[in-house]
């Protein structure tokens, strides 16, 4: 695909995120050539800085770009840098952007960039629909002269009613087709690969239902703590922090119907009605009895004690705010129903990981009895992150004689696919909306279809009735108590098993 020449401006420039994830990430679009010929980044905050102070913080002393920079001659990241402009708001983003216009227009003549801009909301959300009024009273919106597109971060919205109302906010500046909420997860590789493995082969595709599928399981396992991010982590929790955004979009991909083509629309018309069609739990008995809750609390971990979750910094000494949630729920349409969906997340897990269980239903006549088939079940593992990849997990004869069977693995590693480049997340959806295509960005539909199946569960927990906070070590699999919301279908797998 072509990329046409653009300006991206980033609100936010300032913070941490550009220097973590955009910049590093166009850097390396920059290496692979996958920047248009005529193209400028301007980095825009209240932080007063110059261009060169922008390019010495973002690239020349950058922790971030060192590895990457380290091997290469100086006129080659000169090029890059050169790229990067910066312009100071002033006191607030709530402000005339009558000087940033001008910048935008002086940058856009001398660089002939065209007037396609992309405007990157890297602030606190709470300014993205100032930010977007701003633009639009300065005239900064209008698409006569080039098209003009506005990608923003996560989170978006605190709850069903702060989505809709930054939805609607945004819209009266932007058109949807504009918007690109960016969600990370689906910039993974194996995520969208979920797409492929079920809609481009023919092995799985049949089996994808009730009649063969026994329970579906996502875990998303880090063994961080909150680090530096008490004080945002205590307002929003493993709900609002990856249920409602990653792992719901998990779910989504993993319970679509298959979309008629593989334009953006198509796609994200499916993935809204999956996302619809997961049971909304209103009853306080099923809340209760399908949700968990936990905190870590202080313990050993490799040696060393680490704090408990109510003592980080930031973190209100008697924080109600989960750190691990785990969810069972169903979905409600012809292909799941009755198939239960068990999804958890959590911090200071034993290991990091993130990855899909299949597990699919044991033979309905067991003709090996006594072989140790019966405790296994036939399981296909998308391991999202680390080692990217799917696995099967199947029966096999044990040589020799009788027919002891015994499991066996199936799989595929990207890491083997040695010679191909794998894009990081941030790389492929910022050259995705450079090019226009909203394939892996959330629209506003399926942004408020998530909130409305996790509102009540937050409302629930926030009630405080009957609702536990189970505390579970630090470094362990979660609280104990969660294992009994599986039990029906098993155990929780560890994902270090196999
Ligand atoms: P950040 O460093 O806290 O903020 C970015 C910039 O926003 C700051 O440098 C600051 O620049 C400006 N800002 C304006 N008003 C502010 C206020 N009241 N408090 C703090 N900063 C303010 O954020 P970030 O980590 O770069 O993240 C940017 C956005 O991406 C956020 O919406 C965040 O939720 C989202 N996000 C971040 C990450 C991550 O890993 N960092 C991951 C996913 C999503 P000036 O003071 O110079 O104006």
């Amino acid at each position: 695909k072509k990329t046409e020449n653009q300006m991206l401006v980033i609100f936010g420039a300032s913070g941490d995120l550009t220097a973590r994830k955009l910049i590093p990430s166009l850097f390396n679009l920059y290496l692979a050539k996958q920047l248009p010929e005529n193209f400028v980044v301007l980095g825009v905050s209240r932080s007063d800085l110059s261009d060169q102070a922008f390019r010495d913080r973002v690239v020349y002393k950058s922790d971030y770009l060192k590895e990457k920079t380290k091997d290469l001659k100086e006129g080659e990241i000169k090029n890059f840098a050169d790229k990067l402009f910066y312009e100071d708001l002033g006191d607030s983003y709530d402000t005339d952007y009558g000087v940033l216009r001008k910048r935008v227009e002086q940058l856009k003549e001398k660089h002939n960039t065209s007037g396609n801009i992309i405007y990157y909301l890297s602030t606190p959300p709470t300014l993205y629909e100032t930010i977007a009024h701003n633009l639009s009273d300065a005239g900064m919106n209008t698409q006569n002269n080039g098209w003009k597109r506005l990608v923003v971060e996560k989170p978006f919205g605190y709850s069903l009613e702060t989505a809709k109302k930054l939805n609607k906010g945004v819209h009266q500046y932007f058109k949807e087709r504009q918007i690109y909420r960016i969600d990370h997860y689906l910039g993974k590789e194996t995520v969208q690969n979920l797409l492929v493995t079920r809609f481009s082969n023919s092995i799985f595709e049949p089996l994808w239902n009730r009649n063969y599928i026994q329970h579906v399981e996502i875990t998303n396992a880090e063994s961080v703590g909150v680090e530096k991010r008490g004080g945002y982590y205590d307002k929003s929790g493993a709900l609002r922090d990856m249920f409602q955004n990653h792992l719901l979009q998990i779910v989504s991909l993993v319970v679509m119907e298959p979309p008629i083509g593989s334009d953006a629309e198509e796609i994200r018309n499916e993935k809204v009605k999956a996302l619809k069609s997961l049971r909304i739990m209103t009853d306080e008995k099923e809340l209760f009895e399908n949700t968990i809750r936990g905190q870590y609390v202080s313990s050993k971990v490799g040696g060393e004690k680490v704090k408990g979750y109510r003592e980080e910094d930031g973190v209100d000494p008697n924080s109600t705010t989960e750190t691990y949630a785990a969810i069972k729920f169903y979905v409600d349409n012809w292909r799941w129903h009755g198939v239960p969906f068990y999804v958890r997340t959590a911090k200071r897990m034993p290991t990091k990981v993130t990855e899909i269980v299949i597990h699919f239903k044991k033979p309905h006549h067991q003709i090996f009895r006594g072989s140790g088939m019966q405790e296994m079940d036939n399981k296909l593992i998308v391991r999202i992150q680390p080692d990217e990849g799917i696995l099967i997990k199947f029966g096999v004869k044990v040589p020799g004689q009788g027919f002891k069977v015994e499991r066996a693995n199936l799989d595929f590693y990207y890491s083997s696919l040695a010679e191909t480049y794998v894009m990081e997340a941030y790389e492929r959806l910022l050259l995705d909306a450079m090019q226009g295509d909203a394939t892996l960005y959330a629209r506003a539909d399926e942004v408020e279809a998530a909130w409305e199946f996790v509102d009540p569960i937050l409302n629930y927990w926030k009630s405080g009735k009957d609702v536990r906070m189970y505390g579970y070590a630090a470094g362990a699999w979660g609280p104990e108590n969660a294992d009994s919301l599986i039990e029906d279908d098993g155990y929780w797998r560890n994902p270090s098993e196999n």
